[in-house]
């Protein structure tokens, strides 16, 4: 790992930004097949380049390519991959057993099932050109700084990913897909490490919803295929599992794992609440580096739960909420990271803000001023704290 030298309290991001109108646009034109591959990725190059440009202008110490690429941050495996296809939610209400059910939790969540896409598995997975080392060479020619790159998590990908009627004949068990595809998740960190990558954060949005809804309970949209879901304590079991085998051994890169409540909506009432207590213990096990998780939010409960921790993990303390306007202030942030700092090494907490700004890139929850506005916030309430 190239030895970067990091100030304490680094910043950073989650991953995505706003996509610029031009991007949106392309990203439309390429899932109907209605833009050739050069001009496509000529509007990315240009998109990516603003990107950090953005972060760089904002002072942050690592940064990412703003997942321009992506339509969001799962779907984009479609691409990559062989025996992945990708159905949008009015799809896949034909493959959802209560369609009811699910068509009125879809409206009441205020998520357009039409505009969110979904990679299911219908055949064996083979990759066929890199999850993300692409994104990462192009970035690379960009900048000096430390990058960081996202790639979804092994377990939210098993979980999503296998709907019984489309995978049974390929996968007939949610286990046989998580072995391709920790293989495949640990393939591409290997890549990235290799070509000199700082930061490799899994996402794994849903793992609080494990925790806190309970076995039976409504799922978030994002698990609308999970049938035949385990106990919490069996699920999240088995996400420990499927992390560490991505992870275990791979040396010379930082490995994060995201969690936050969902990220697809202003209105606060329809997102998740609760404290990452219950996943704590989950959390201690898992052998990645560092725990990126949300705290700007209320809904997120108190930051000293984290101390329960274990001392060597690293936190990546969400402290600027990307679905409000308003800029958290430097006093803000100074109270959030207090309890911590009380107990842990200031190398060791990185500031971030809570989730992406363009999750999903028809449905970014900020546009791109605030989006630029926050993360200078956040580099202006890092150097106060230094
Ligand atoms: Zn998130």
């Amino acid at each position: 790992m190239t030895d970067y030298k990091l100030p304490n309290l680094p910043t950073t991001v989650v991953g995505s930004l706003p996509r610029p109108e031009a991007m949106r646009e392309a990203l439309k034109l390429k899932r109907k097949a209605r833009i050739s591959e050069q001009v496509f990725q000529q509007i990315a190059d240009d998109s990516v380049r603003a990107a950090v440009q953005l972060q760089e202008r904002a002072g942050i110490d690592v940064i990412s390519d703003g997942e321009m690429r992506r339509e969001n941050f799962y779907s984009f495996l479609a691409d990559c991959v062989d025996g992945i296809k990708l159905l949008s939610l009015a799809d896949l209400l034909d493959y959802v057993e209560d369609k009811a059910a699910f068509e009125r939790l879809l409206q009441s969540l205020d998520v357009p099932a039409f505009a969110i896409h979904n990679p299911v598995v219908e055949g064996k997975i083979k990759v066929k050109k890199p999850l993300a080392l692409d994104e990462f060479n192009y970035v690379r020619g960009l900048t000096n700084k430390p990058i960081k790159v996202a790639l979804p998590g092994p377990y939210l990908l098993t979980r999503s990913m296998w709907v019984k009627s489309l995978s049974y004949d390929t996968y007939p068990t949610k286990e046989s897909l998580g072995a391709d595809v920790v293989a495949m998740l640990r393939d591409e960190l290997i890549s990235l490490r290799d070509a000199g990558c700082f930061f490799v954060q899994f996402d794994e949005p849903v793992l609080s919803e494990v925790a806190f809804a309970g076995p039976h309970a409504t799922h978030t949209f994002m698990c609308a295929a999970f049938s035949e879901k385990a106990s919490p304590e069996q699920e999240l079991e088995f996400a420990v599992e499927l992390i560490n085998q991505v992870v275990q051994g791979v040396d010379g890169v930082k490995t994060g794992l995201h969690v936050c409540r969902g990220n697809w909506s202003r209105d606060d009432s329809v997102l998740l609440a609760g404290a990452y207590d219950p996943l704590i213990p989950y959390f201690s096990k898992m052998k990645v580096n560092q725990l990126v998780l949300e705290f700007a939010t209320d809904r997120a409960g108190p930051v000293e739960s984290l101390l329960k921790l274990p001392e060597e993990k690293e936190i990546g303390l969400g402290v600027m909420n990307p679905r409000t306007s308003e800029l958290e202030t430097p006093e803000f942030v100074k109270t959030k990271v207090a309890p911590l700092l009380a107990k842990r090494a200031p190398n060791s907490i990185f500031l971030n803000p809570d989730c992406g700004f363009g999750t999903f890139s028809d449905r970014p929850v900020n546009d791109w001023e605030t989006a630029e506005r926050k993360l200078s916030a956040l580099s202006v309430a890092a150097k106060s704290l230094r």
